[in-house]
């Protein structure tokens, strides 16, 4: 039995006319004289990029095996979530579920959308979703739609439940799942056929190494993709983002894997080193590219790493006493173990001398 009513848009966007861009009536065929767009007709980067990315929909298409319809793209995961919610959410009206702590864009776009954000923390200590808590937040609030992160930022484990959900909530259900190529886990995607009310979403920012190309994915049931391409700005990705996102699909997916089990290698590394170190309280396991770290001297802690140009997430607003810190080359993950030691040794003559000032 489900319980919400199904996917809908916002009524005001049944009869939408998306603006007709010049260039989606003739691609960028040399073979044409174009006098549409007033664009220059010098440079090399003078003409509008292809409203659809098509080239580079078909090399995602290949290495996700999904159809090119079934795929939104945008500027960065930020657009696309943005995007979900403008053509679900109706502002000052709708509500939509998150479950803190968890990435903070989500409340961010949410209140700039003028939704009503409603929080179901996940469970402590593990950081799983409450279900029996969701359900019955769904039941009573009725939310338009709710935003899971798996594997979640900033605890770094995957979410085991979001099945369990979607088997009991027909309202959109949004999966972010930015850090699956890290995980051992199985990616929701498949799932889209059976759920015509799930939007997986994946961005080529983490894994892909492409964070400056700005390109975010959403994977869905066609009647969703078509509407959120008719609502989004027609020339969302440049066409050099798109060129070397392209290219790099077609030709690094060896230095993909590479790079990803280079980065798991270190992760391993990092979570042994912190696993025995002291000032240490606890860390998380982590199925992404970073390790939430808790400690009793945090903030001190980061300030030391700071002092020496290393920088890592504070995450004290969401978590008491915890930072996150991302996987960088060997090297970069050296200097935060060599001057997290230093710290350590600081601390220790600190703490003898305040000890021993007692006596
Ligand atoms: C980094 C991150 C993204 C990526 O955002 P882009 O706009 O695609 O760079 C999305 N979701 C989460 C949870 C993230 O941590």
């Amino acid at each position: 039995m489900k319980i919400n009513s199904p996917v809908s848009f916002r009524p005001d966007l049944n009869n939408w006319t998306p603006y007709s861009s010049a260039r989606s009536l003739a691609k960028n065929n040399k073979n044409y004289i174009f006098l549409d767009a007033n664009e220059s007709p010098f440079g090399i980067w003078n003409r509008y990029p292809d409203p659809y990315q098509s080239e580079l929909k078909k090399e995602i298409s290949k290495i996700k095996k999904i159809s090119p319809k079934n795929i939104l793209l945008g500027n960065g995961s930020d657009e696309v979530l943005d995007l979900c919610m403008r053509l679900f959410a109706e502002p000052k009206k709708d509500k939509i579920l998150i479950c803190p702590p968890t990435y903070g864009m989500y409340e961010v776009l949410a209140r700039l959308n003028m939704l009503r954000v409603l929080k179901v923390p996940l469970r402590t200590p593990d950081f799983q979703l409450d279900v029996d808590n969701i359900i019955r937040s769904i039941e009573k609030q009725r939310p338009k739609m709710m935003i899971f992160c798996s594997p979640n930022n900033p605890t770094g484990n995957t979410l085991t439940d979001i099945k369990k959900v979607l088997d009991q909530y027909d309202g959109v259900v949004l999966v972010d799942e930015a850090y699956i190529d890290f995980c051992k886990e199985k990616s929701l995607l498949s799932y889209i056929v059976r759920h015509p009310n799930l939007i997986v979403i994946q961005t080529l920012s983490k894994a892909w190494g492409l964070a400056g190309a700005r390109i975010g994915m959403a994977f869905a049931n066609e009647r969703i993709i078509s509407m959120l391409t008719a609502i989004k700005p027609p020339y969302n990705i440049g066409s050099p983002s798109i060129k070397a996102a392209t290219k790099a699909l077609r030709t690094s997916r060896k230095n993909f894997y590479q790079y990803v089990n280079t980065i798991i290698k270190e992760k391993n590394r990092l979570e042994e080193f912190l696993t025995g170190f002291p000032p240490v309280k606890k860390i998380y396991p982590s199925e992404a590219n970073f390790i939430l770290v808790e400690s009793a001297v945090a903030s001190e802690w980061q300030n030391h790493l700071k002092k020496h140009r290393v920088i890592v997430r504070d995450r004290s607003s969401q978590i008491p006493d915890a930072f996150r810190v991302s996987i960088g080359t060997v090297k970069e993950n050296n200097l935060f173990i060599k001057y997290s030691k230093e710290f350590y040794k600081i601390l220790q003559k600190k703490n003898f001398y305040e000890k021993s000032a007692l006596y």
